[in-house]
């Protein structure tokens, strides 16, 4: 089991225990009876910490730790699942502004479980910051390989704490009235887009209503063809997932943005031999994206889930040799996972775009930072400088937060450890006149990690 599970267990475990004893006594009733085919019933009502009911995201986890289901409770807060009789690990959470509980629970056929009024916190606001959160790289039913409906995928949005999102089907705009229509009561922020799948790679068209024609877009002289046509339509372009099959790297500079973590693949984290390729190219298009960077080619970096199943799974049989990367993959691949944090002024597709297009972006699976350097933020250049003042705050609903990277034109310069559980606040200076670029990075003891848009210097 993932440290931080252990560690919220025990923190909570306290707090639990008197509501539990009722089902604690029964269950010792119950030790000696056959139940291996019985099946009960768990209910209850989400609320925020004023008492306002909310979606969210329900995991529960077997006694070792396996994620047997995942449910996520709908706009009255209410959720029900059926599982099997038994010990499970309930964990609640929404993305990661709000505290994540972890509750024992057991399930019982004869006695469905009701807990009323779970309150789950929002202990971070990045809002507040004019941070918005965004996945823009997600697939539906309109996807050949895509699983879930466009509601149970907006649901699925809303329940990871995402505060806007992109339907990216491949080579079709169909689900994208749905996607905007359900949003529009709502203060998500629907951007109707599509993935274009082509021989030459595949691509994100970001805010854009009209298909793409494919057929256009056979050799390699057609990718600016593709970029212009997205442009027109006031659309952004995205490389997708270019560690794995990006070819073209000298037209580059010609797109928007660049996809270096995809949450199909573990998290560019700086080892990961004896993890095969299919798994490890966010490392690659990691390393691409500083070699660009350094040949002086300013371009976004974004990460997005890539989901195709709101459950988490689908990730494929294939199981590795490596015991870290297994650990990660039975974690699941959920919607928002990465997700980036966009500095916007103002809160609608336009200023998400504009926050793109200046690389107002962090990208993060759990820890969130704040910035600046001689006042400036991710995105923004600096003239001459020398010494910089580095303040910085890092923190993360996670709790296992290791260290923060300065990387300069490509080599970590300053490591900063981080206090694992409660938020870290400091500055530092540092002599940057030898360095082009700067960017920011934040490991944690297992799969947390976040990383920025670089601040360029000159
Ligand atoms: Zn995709």
């Amino acid at each position: 089991m993932k440290y931080w599970i252990h560690t919220f267990l025990i923190f909570y475990s306290l707090m639990t225990l008197c509501q539990l004893q009722p089902f604690l006594n029964e269950r010792d009733q119950l030790v000696n009876q056959w139940v291996e085919f019985k099946q009960g019933e768990v209910m209850g009502v989400i609320e925020d910490e004023h008492g306002k009911p909310m979606i969210a995201q329900l995991r529960f986890f077997d006694p070792d730790g396996a994620i047997v289901k995942r449910i996520q409770s709908n706009e009255e807060g209410s959720f029900e699942a059926v599982l099997d009789e038994g010990r499970y690990t309930l964990e609640i959470s929404k993305g990661y502004e709000y505290e994540i509980k972890q509750l024992p629970i057991e399930v019982q056929n004869e006695n469905p479980l009701t807990l009323t009024s779970i309150s789950l916190a929002r202990i971070m606001d990045w809002g507040a910051k004019q941070y918005i959160s965004g996945d823009f790289h997600q697939h539906s039913q309109f996807s050949p390989d895509g699983r879930n409906t466009i509601s149970e995928v907006f649901d699925a949005n809303r329940a990871n704490g995402l505060n806007s999102g992109a339907l990216t089907d491949h080579n079709t705009v169909s689900g994208n009235d749905e996607w905007v229509t359900l949003a529009k009561d709502s203060n998500f922020i629907a951007i109707p887009s599509q993935e274009i799948t082509t021989k030459q790679g595949h691509y994100v068209a970001l805010n854009t209503t009209e298909l793409l024609d494919i057929t256009e877009l056979e050799t390699k002289n057609d990718v600016e063809k593709m970029i212009s046509m997205i442009h027109e339509q006031g659309g952004l372009v995205q490389i997708n997932h270019p560690g794995r099959q990006f070819l073209n790297w000298e037209q580059a500079a010609l797109f928007d943005a660049i996809e270096i973590w995809n949450g199909r693949a573990m998290p560019p984290l700086s080892d990961q031999s004896g993890v095969e390729t299919s798994f490890s190219y966010n490392e690659i298009s990691k390393k691409k994206w500083f070699d660009l960077l350094s040949s002086g080619v300013k371009i976004t970096a974004l990460g997005n889930s890539d989901n195709h199943d709101i459950s988490g799974g689908s990730m494929g049989a294939s199981i590795s040799e490596n015991k870290t990367f297994n650990e990660w993959m039975a974690d699941g691949w959920y919607n928002g996972n990465p997700r980036n944090y966009i500095k916007v002024e103002e809160q609608s597709i336009t200023g998400i775009l504009d926050g793109i297009k200046q690389g107002h972006v962090f990208i993060t699976n759990g820890p969130l930072m704040d910035i600046t350097m001689n006042n400036v933020s991710f995105g923004d250049t600096l003239e001459n400088v020398v010494d910089a003042e580095i303040s910085y705050l890092i923190a993360s609903n996670h709790g296992n937060l290791q260290q923060l990277n300065i990387i300069a034109d490509g080599k970590v310069i300053e490591e900063i450890p981080l206090a694992a559980n409660v938020p870290t606040i400091g500055t530092v200076t540092l002599n940057l006149s030898a360095y082009h670029w700067v960017v920011f990075e934040v490991t944690s003891e297992s799969f947390e990690y976040a990383i920025s848009n670089p601040i360029y210097l000159k």
